[in-house]
């Protein structure tokens, strides 16, 4: 008789990333990863900033020593830089973590989560890791519609989910809407407002979620350093907020969740503007070829604020398989019930004409 799980694990869905480049030369017979692209999990074909290189080199050395629990030194870098106490900073193992450490402190049965149906599907899988509900709220289009989101907050709501940019539609809400949206939060509700891929936005335009949280209002801001900094290997992430969730969250982590070259890489990268610039430029520019070259195919696809494209190909999966045959990896989208999309990350200008050059031949096979 085997043991019994807790009765909603069987159901719990897995997360389907993107497939790893080594797998996928495996699965081609490729002795090696160089002739493969892959554009198919929003990571920065900039690299890692060349200090974050240089401050990883250096600890190498010291890896048999456990990292600062705390995360101290990168903690009061992140505080001083956006102007908040440290109490208010959490490091996590990827911000993915601390969606996890959310649900640990205030997800149980019977609770709820609210978020859009095409929004980041972790949240979704966290919420049913603590057989939490979701309400999945229907999107305007493809941006989230706060109002609705608002609408569809019960008293047994908990946490709201709000990714802006999102993944995986690349759409954001206005700043003020935003604003409004989390002044008007009843005071049972912590607003989660993701912003991994705001960096990339130019700075003048991006939303000051931290306004709220220096407020002391129950607002959780999570960013990471996977995207726009380039070291999403390392897996780090950080939470912003209200100081008594912050207190909790940190009192539900892994003692070392966040390891020791981790901490020294980010706080280099922290220091490298002009590497995070060169990743804005690279994006720009890659969002401009793709989408020309989309445009010039007759492919429709879906206007991006971030490092990334939702495009209109019919079926997403075949495209997804025919592309990888090509060498060129991106993500299909069935699982965001969009099954006539891929999303395809923005890469290097010779990364984006592979893929320009894959999706020529995949819809006029020679
Ligand atoms: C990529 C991404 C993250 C980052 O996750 P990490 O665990 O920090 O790598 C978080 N939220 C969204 C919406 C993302 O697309």
């Amino acid at each position: 008789m085997p043991i019994a799980p807790n009765v909603w694990m069987p159901e719990l869905p897995k997360y389907e990333p993107g497939r790893p480049l080594e797998e996928v030369a495996r699965e081609l017979g490729l002795d090696d990863i160089g002739d493969i692209v892959k554009l198919a999990s929003n990571e920065n074909s900039l690299g890692p900033s060349p200090l974050a290189i240089a401050a990883m080199q250096e600890t190498a050395g010291r890896m048999h020593l456990y990292p600062d629990g705390g995360g101290f030194y990168l903690t009061q870098a992140l505080a001083e830089r956006f102007d908040v106490d440290p109490n208010q900073v959490l490091l996590g193992n990827g911000s993915n973590e601390l969606i996890e450490l959310l649900g640990h402190v205030y997800l149980a049965p019977e609770q709820e989560i609210v978020m859009s149906q095409r929004a980041f599907v972790i949240y979704h899988l966290v919420a049913k890791l603590f057989n939490a509900k979701t309400i999945m709220v229907p999107m305007n289009g493809f941006t989230h519609d706060l109002d609705a989101m608002r609408a569809a907050i019960t008293p047994n709501t908990r946490l709201v989910f709000v990714a802006n940019p999102n993944n995986p539609t690349g759409t954001r809400v206005d700043n003020v809407a935003l604003d409004d949206f989390i002044l008007s939060m009843p005071d049972h509700v912590i607003t989660v407002i993701d912003e991994a891929y705001v960096e990339l936005l130019p700075p003048e335009e991006q939303p000051d979620v931290f306004a709220h949280v220096r407020a002391g209002r129950p607002v959780i801001l999570l960013r990471t350093f996977s995207k726009g900094y380039g070291l999403a290997g390392l897996r780090l992430g950080y939470a912003i907020g209200a100081t008594d969730c912050i207190e909790l969250m940190n009192r539900a982590r892994q003692p070392f969740n966040v390891n020791y070259m981790a901490q020294a890489a980010a706080l280099a990268a922290l220091q490298d503007d002009a590497h995070l610039q060169a990743t804005r430029d690279m994006v720009l520019q890659g969002l401009g070829q793709l989408t020309q070259a989309l445009d010039r195919m007759g492919i429709a696809y879906e206007p991006s604020c971030a490092n990334f494209l939702l495009v209109n190909v019919g079926d997403g999966r075949t495209c997804f398989q025919a592309l990888q045959k090509r060498h060129v990896i991106v993500r299909p989208m069935d699982g965001y019930g969009l099954p006539e999309y891929i999303r395809v990350t923005v890469g290097t200008p010779s990364e984006n004409r592979r893929f320009i050059e894959a999706m020529a031949e995949v819809l006029n096979p020679a």
